[in-house]
């Protein structure tokens, strides 16, 4: 069988355990990781993307941001091309949070094909939990903030994927 899958699966644990703490901000609270995978299974099925750099920095792209890793751990285990796009769609999480909303739209027309790719596919599966399993505390107002803002990032990151720009 094909050595990426070996990648693959090395990646899924790394994420795994890296979230195992960690839960989304649905009713139900779901495993963290969930959302990782949805976003990897985004770009392999409706994007058709067949690369493994891409597919493993969509299993890992939020631990830089979300948890303790560090970039060290994951060029080490994983090389500097995936470490370069996980960085290309982390947040700086030093600045107030409606600074890195405003930063995302503002460079998303300028981050490489493959992060437009990773950051659309993360939009899609963020939008589709908001709306099917949206957190319990939020508002219909906030959650309407949400879906607006994620379209002004989306408007900067087309021109990469058709399908994956439709499905959004
Ligand atoms: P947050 O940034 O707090 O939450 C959204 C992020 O949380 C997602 O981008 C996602 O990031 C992660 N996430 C975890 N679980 C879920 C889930 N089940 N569904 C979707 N995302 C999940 O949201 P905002 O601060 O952006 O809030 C939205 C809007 O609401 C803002 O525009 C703001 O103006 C407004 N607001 C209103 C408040 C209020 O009414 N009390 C308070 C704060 C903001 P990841 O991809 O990394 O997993
Ligand atoms: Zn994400």
């Amino acid at each position: 069988m094909d050595e990426s899958i070996g990648v693959l699966l090395k990646a899924l644990r790394f994420a795994a355990e890296k979230h195992s703490d960690q839960r989304r901000k649905n009713a139900k609270a779901s495993p963290y990781i969930n959302h990782p995978i949805h976003v990897a299974q985004i770009l392999w099925e409706v994007a058709g993307v067949r690369d493994e750099t891409l597919l493993s920095a969509a299993i890992l792209h939020d631990t830089i941001e979300d948890t303790a890793t560090t970039p060290e751990e994951i060029e080490s285990q994983f090389g500097p091309d995936v470490l370069a796009l996980v960085l290309e769609v982390t947040d700086d999480k030093s600045l107030p949070k409606q600074k890195r909303k405003q930063l995302q739209v503002e460079h998303a027309p300028h981050k490489s094909d493959k992060a437009k790719l990773l950051k659309i596919a993360d939009k899609i599966s963020n939008v589709g939990d908001i709306i099917n399993w949206p957190p319990k505390d939020w508002s219909l107002q906030r959650r309407q903030e949400y879906l607006l803002w994620t379209e002004k990032v989306v408007a900067g990151l087309r021109g990469v994927n058709e399908k994956l720009e439709s499905r959004y």
